[in-house]
């Protein structure tokens, strides 16, 4: 049997930047995926447009074991690097807020862009194709799958993380790193909305479908990155930007703090609006809120006049919008999820190769990693830095054995 270069497993946003990578260094690459369709998560990403990258990215913006171990890769293939790759495909993209890019048109152009990349490089498609087993040989590995057996010097895992199974995630990776003896970081739903007690949110259900903008942190942590973002009231619970950012923060029991008026001396604006206004109390609220989130926070008191309150009780009001404290029952779990968080601990991995250091020639790339963004493009910039550095390393390696 033929022995090729490299034998990528999963052909998402990470395998297939690794596969074209090491393809144009003139490596024999085979990559398989297990699904009907190509890149499910790529097509569904950013409502459609992928959300592709960021224009500001650090390591500040990734959430990890080792918050150091991402930014190689990211130096090594930038945002910019993207983004002239997908202006040299011809695909129009705009900015939305906070360097977010995303397709002008849908994420089938990244998509496409690519599988060409891929074919260029003559790197060759198994898909849909399952790899039952892999095996450690003196010169590499076998691979034992539903297309045959493969041999190959290398391997990359890029099998992604566990979020939205619906698409064809699976716990591949995760499985195969622990069969070949890594740690592993406890993998949990991320970027996901949270629930709370039925009995708790009882009051907040009629909300549902309102959103405002939050100043969302975990509480009696200020340490911890608080976000500024808009946050959306559920039958459940709470969902939107604001929160999902935050969820990849919170361990169960803990509780969130939400400053409903962020930048707004509330107390103090309130008292000033007091003197001789006439006006109800939710309504001199909702020259800040959604009419429905005023009336709704104040319920019955909010009917009474602002001149009918006193300092002290506005004031005591004004901190409970500012410091409104509450306690997550969960997240609404892998299926509603973005992302994974954890994953394979990245001191098991080299940062420049990702390869493992205790099993010479295998890789690890992706969300796969213990390697977390934030939302707003990060986790793609991930799957493209890390695929690169990846390929770019075995390509670098030209054909001696591991
Ligand atoms: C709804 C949604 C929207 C998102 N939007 C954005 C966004 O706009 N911007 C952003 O930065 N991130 C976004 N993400 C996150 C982003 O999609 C992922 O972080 C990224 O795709 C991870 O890349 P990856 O290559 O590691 O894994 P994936 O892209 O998930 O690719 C993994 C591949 O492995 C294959 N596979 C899995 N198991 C096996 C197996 N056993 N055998 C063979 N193949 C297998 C899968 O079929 C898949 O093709 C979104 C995620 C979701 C769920």
């Amino acid at each position: 049997m033929h022995t090729v270069d490299l034998v990528v497993v999963g052909a998402g946003a990470a395998g297939m930047m690794c596969a074209a990578t090491a393809g144009q260094y003139g490596q024999q690459v085979v990559l398989i995926d297990h699904a009907q369709k190509l890149a499910e998560k790529i097509r569904i990403s950013g409502g459609g447009r992928c959300n592709f990258t960021n224009r500001d990215v650090s390591a500040e913006n990734f959430i990890s074991g080792n918050p150091h171990f991402c930014k190689a890769a990211l130096a090594a293939y930038s945002a910019q690097d993207f983004i002239d790759l997908v202006n040299s495909h011809g695909i129009a993209w705009h900015e939305k807020h906070r360097g977010q890019l995303f397709c002008d048109g849908s994420s089938d152009q990244i998509i496409q862009m690519l599988k060409s990349t891929c074919d260029q490089a003559h790197v060759q498609w198994r898909m849909p194709c399952e790899v039952t087993e892999i095996l450690k040989t003196p010169n590499g590995f076998t691979l034992n799958t539903t297309e045959g057996p493969i041999k190959t010097r290398r391997v990359v895992i890029a099998t992604g993380g566990t979020a939205v199974p619906q698409v064809g995630a699976t716990d591949y990776g995760l499985r195969l790193a622990k069969l070949f003896g890594l740690r592993i970081v406890d993998p949990r739903p991320a970027l996901v909305p949270l629930k709370f007690d039925p009995e708790v949110w009882q009051p907040f259900v009629a909300l549902a479908g309102v959103s405002v903008v939050a100043r969302v942190s975990v509480a009696d942590r200020p340490q911890a990155t608080p976000f500024v973002e808009d946050i959306l009231f559920t039958h459940r619970g709470l969902s939107g930007p604001g929160v999902l950012q935050i969820s990849s923060y919170w361990q169960p029991g803990q509780s969130l703090s939400f400053d409903l008026m962020p930048g707004v001396p509330v107390a103090q604006t309130l008292i000033d609006l007091k003197a001789g206004a006439r006006q109800q109390l939710s309504s001199a609220l909702a020259a800040f809120w959604p009419k429905r989130l005023a009336e709704n926070w104040l319920a019955e008191s909010g009917r009474r006049k602002l001149a009918e309150w006193s300092d002290k009780g506005l004031k005591e009001l004004a901190a409970k919008i500012q410091d409104w404290r509450a306690v997550p029952t969960g997240t609404e779990g892998f299926k509603k999820a973005e992302v994974m968080r954890g994953g394979v601990d990245t001191s098991e991995l080299n940062q420049r190769s990702m390869e493992a250091r205790r099993v010479p020639g295998l890789h690890f790339i992706g969300e796969v990693v213990d390697v977390t963004g934030w939302l707003g493009g990060y986790n793609f910039q991930w799957a493209w830095s890390s695929g690169v550095a990846c390929g770019r390393y075995i390509g670098e390696s030209g054909t001696t054995s591991p």
